[in-house]
């Protein structure tokens, strides 16, 4: 699809009658916003923001491309992903759509067939994606059991490195913390150094929780590494491993960042029970994602039987507690999400549907810009901001009706004051690693 307009071939020109989501500016006084959003002209100097100016106000000797009161927006983050896992659909499905379904047949697929060259194709098609719809700074879990932990980290690095400067890129082993008490985490963690990765994890109700979580955070704060752990990814409300979490990282005096993904049994939980287990993360300083794409999908998926809840935690009290929250993609053309492209702007969409994000949405945008960026320590990187790089995302819809009532194909994704090729990957780049 064409773009929706030119941008001027010139070191130093302005974006005028540009409409910014008020959240992703640094200082928003000074304009008035109406529905978050606000209006101005947008100076790019030398691949540089210049300055942020009201709407009418760029100096007029200055080349202009007129937005016509098209959105303008920060360079996306997007916070939890699995590029290890990705794509891989047409060669190993869930045939009935479930967790357990999920995790059988992508333990399946990668022994059978991750090696390096797989993983490093199929990460790279994703980052390919991911670039083309504006995402510049990206975590991805990578699967962490013996021996593929080397085999993918190796990869991870390397593409951290090529795709430096177009996708920045964190990585979390992701392990079941049943094995914590085995040598191969003192393994693990000795490679989390190495690659500069984080400790991740799958928290389950043992017996012994409370022993591993000390474990786990223990051997991060000695290494000097953040947590990012996926919990309680369940509709069965008897599990709740989120407030142990918080609970033991009061306990060890942990001081890094500790992020938590899915925590939907959370919505399961008693009003009594969900508010003081919230009032715990917020105590100890937990920022939370939620995957509401996945959540939708997987949770409440029966055979035969229409699913009667959404699958999500609970966002709106999480944030009303004062909780850093954002939203993420997740899975991608795997047996844990059939679909998804890595496109923060379908994560933003389907998050305000699934989640009720709406009426008023004028804080919304910062799920996919300024919190998750602020969360991955990168908090400029969410923000619009005089003296950084003009990374953004150019649209032609005005106010929110217009922004999330299509995909956005048109946009138009500048990196460092320029216009990048927006064509996504071909499928067909695929075919070979699904022949097997
Ligand atoms: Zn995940």
């Amino acid at each position: 699809m064409a773009d929706f307009m030119t941008l001027p071939n010139a070191p130093s020109f302005a974006l005028s009658r540009a409409t910014i989501p008020a959240i992703c500016l640094p200082d928003a006084n000074g304009f008035a916003a109406r529905e978050g959003l606000v209006s101005t002209d947008i100076v790019v100097t030398d691949g540089k923001i210049g300055a942020i100016l009201p709407a009418g106000t760029a100096p007029t000797a200055l080349p202009a491309a007129d937005m016509r009161d098209g959105m303008v927006w920060p360079s996306f983050t997007d916070m939890h992903t699995h590029i290890d896992k990705g794509h891989i659909w047409e060669r190993r499905r869930n045939p009935d759509g479930t967790f357990m379904g999920a995790l059988e047949n992508v333990m399946a697929d990668r022994q059978a067939n991750w090696s390096a060259e797989d993983v490093a194709a199929r990460m790279e098609f994703s980052l390919k994606s991911a670039y083309a719809h504006g995402t510049g700074l990206l975590r991805t879990h990578i699967d962490s059991l013996p021996p593929q932990h080397d085999i993918s980290f190796e990869v991870f690095s390397d593409m951290r490195a090529r795709w430096a400067g177009r996708v920045e890129l964190q990585a979390v082993a992701l392990f079941a913390i049943d094995m914590i008490f085995e040598p191969f985490f003192d393994d693990l963690i000795a490679l989390l150094k190495r690659h500069n990765g984080l400790v991740g994890g799958v928290t389950q109700m043992l017996p012994d929780l409370d022993a591993r979580l000390d474990r786990l955070f223990q051997a991060a704060g000695d290494n000097g590494l953040d947590i990012d752990l996926h919990v309680d990814e369940t509709e069965d409300r008897e599990v709740l491993t989120l407030s142990r979490i918080a609970e033991a990282k009061l306990r060890n005096g942990y001081e890094g960042s500790v992020t938590v993904g899915h925590c939907c049994s959370l919505a399961r939980q008693d009003e009594e029970t969900a508010k003081r287990t919230i009032d715990l993360v917020a105590e100890a300083g937990l920022s939370v994602v939620s995957l509401p794409m996945c959540n939708m999908y997987l949770q409440d998926r029966h055979q035969g039987r229409t699913p009667r809840w959404r699958g999500v935690t609970l966002f709106k009290e999480l944030a009303a507690a004062g909780v850093k929250t954002a939203v993420a993609s997740d899975n991608t053309r795997d047996p844990f999400y059939a679909y998804g492209d890595l496109d923060p702007v379908e994560v933003i969409r389907e998050a305000v549907r699934i989640l009720q994000l709406d009426h008023p949405l004028d804080d919304t945008a910062r799920i996919v810009t300024r919190t998750p960026a602020e969360i991955l320590g990168r908090g400029e990187r969410g923000m619009i901001a005089a003296g950084g790089p003009a990374d953004l995302v150019l649209f032609s819809a005005r106010r929110w009706s217009e922004f999330l009532s299509r995909p956005q194909a048109d946009r138009i994704v500048m990196r460092n004051g320029m216009g990048i090729d927006r064509s996504l990957p071909d499928y067909r780049e695929l075919d070979p690693l699904m022949d097997k």
